[in-house]
């Protein structure tokens, strides 16, 4: 999935070093999501007192959030080893197979993006999930025969845009589903002045403000922003990211006001114009912007969802009137929509 890549509000995964750096280390230092933390804590310490592996946590919500984030807090925090793979990269049963037997006794077996794992992959998942058992077929034809193999008790972090994307039987076999909500602008206040800190930059309180009002309430897309507008501070020699440091940067890179960029405008801006503000066909705006259809979903539409400015109704994309305000146009008439 990708999109344009000048587009610094992908919310999508390009890990860095810098990026690596400003990642919480243990739940105490993890800022928000105050359900799926005070939930996860006590599953952990249940789990850590019993001696046994923690049950498998399922992830979902738009990128960037701390999905991958929070699966390495789990692992640290159960004292645990911690592997890392992802749906698409595991192209045959037997990369699946040798990560499973990798695992020793309670560790963390993450999969990002589980909902593109191969079905027939999928399959192997469920009794390794259920039974801690892998069922194997050795060779083919009248020759093949089944093995099976016992594995550690091990816990699977599975994360995912979307939980609808997942298939029901994969679903169910997560005893502990935590959905991840955008944070607010106070939540990304705290992490724009705590990732300062570990970049050693100053920022003042409306500094951190601003950079936190403008990153669509994803802090991937905080700290994206809090590293280049502290370049820009860097070039105009400004000791300090102030928020009219932090407001001339956010300009010159066109993100705007609320935060959003080039790829969300254009997108309202064919929904708005070309469309009449809908309703509109999720593959016809896709065919518009040529954008793959899975990432308008996964990355510009939830945060405009979320902020009031489209609906999602069963005749297609409706863009609501504070939507039309904030690119500075009158809203066609309901009844002619
Ligand atoms: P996802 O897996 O959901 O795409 P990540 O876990 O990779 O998201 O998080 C992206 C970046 O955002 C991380 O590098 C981390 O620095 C930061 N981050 C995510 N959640 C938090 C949080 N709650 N507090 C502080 N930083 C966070």
């Amino acid at each position: 999935m990708s999109i344009s890549p000048r587009r610094l509000v992908t919310g999508e995964k390009h890990e860095d070093d810098a990026e690596t750096s400003l990642r919480p280390l243990m739940l105490a230092d993890f800022t928000g999501q105050e359900a799926a933390r005070s939930n996860l804590k006590v599953f952990i310490e249940a789990a850590k007192a019993r001696r046994e592996a923690l049950d498998h946590v399922l992830l979902w919500g738009p990128p960037g959030l701390g999905k991958t984030t929070l699966a390495q807090i789990v692992a640290r925090e159960l004292g645990v080893n911690f592997r890392s793979t992802s749906g698409p990269v595991i192209a045959k049963a037997g990369d699946l197979a040798a990560q499973l037997t990798g695992l020793e006794e309670r560790d963390v077996l993450f999969i990002d993006e589980i909902h593109r794992l191969n079905p027939a992959i999928e399959e192997i998942l469920y009794p390794a999930m259920e039974d801690f058992q892998l069922d194997l077929m050795i060779g083919e034809g009248p020759g093949a025969r089944s093995v099976k193999i016992d594995l550690a008790k091990f816990t699977l972090v599975g994360a995912t845009t979307r939980a609808g994307l997942l298939t029901t039987p994969l679903r169910d076999r997560f005893g502990i589903p935590i959905r991840l909500e955008f944070y607010t602008v106070e939540e990304l206040e705290r992490i724009v002045r705590r990732g300062a800190r570990v970049l050693a930059v100053t920022v003042s309180d409306d500094g951190a403000n601003e950079i936190a009002r403008r990153a669509r309430g994803t802090p991937r897309i905080a700290g994206r922003l809090l590293r280049r507008v502290r370049d820009f501070a860097a070039v105009d020699k400004e000791p300090k990211i102030t928020r009219s440091v932090a407001d001339k940067a956010l300009r010159l890179l066109d993100v705007d006001t609320i935060g959003l960029d080039q790829m969300d405008r254009r997108y309202l801006d064919t929904v708005a114009i070309s469309f009449g503000g809908g309703p509109v066909g999720i593959e016809t705006i896709a065919a518009a912007l040529s954008e793959p259809r899975d990432a308008i979903e996964d990355i510009i539409e939830p945060y405009l969802i979320q902020q009031g400015f489209l609906k999602r109704t069963p005749r297609g994309r409706v863009l609501m009137p504070l939507a039309f305000r904030h690119l500075g146009l009158k809203e066609p008439d309901l009844e002619s929509r």
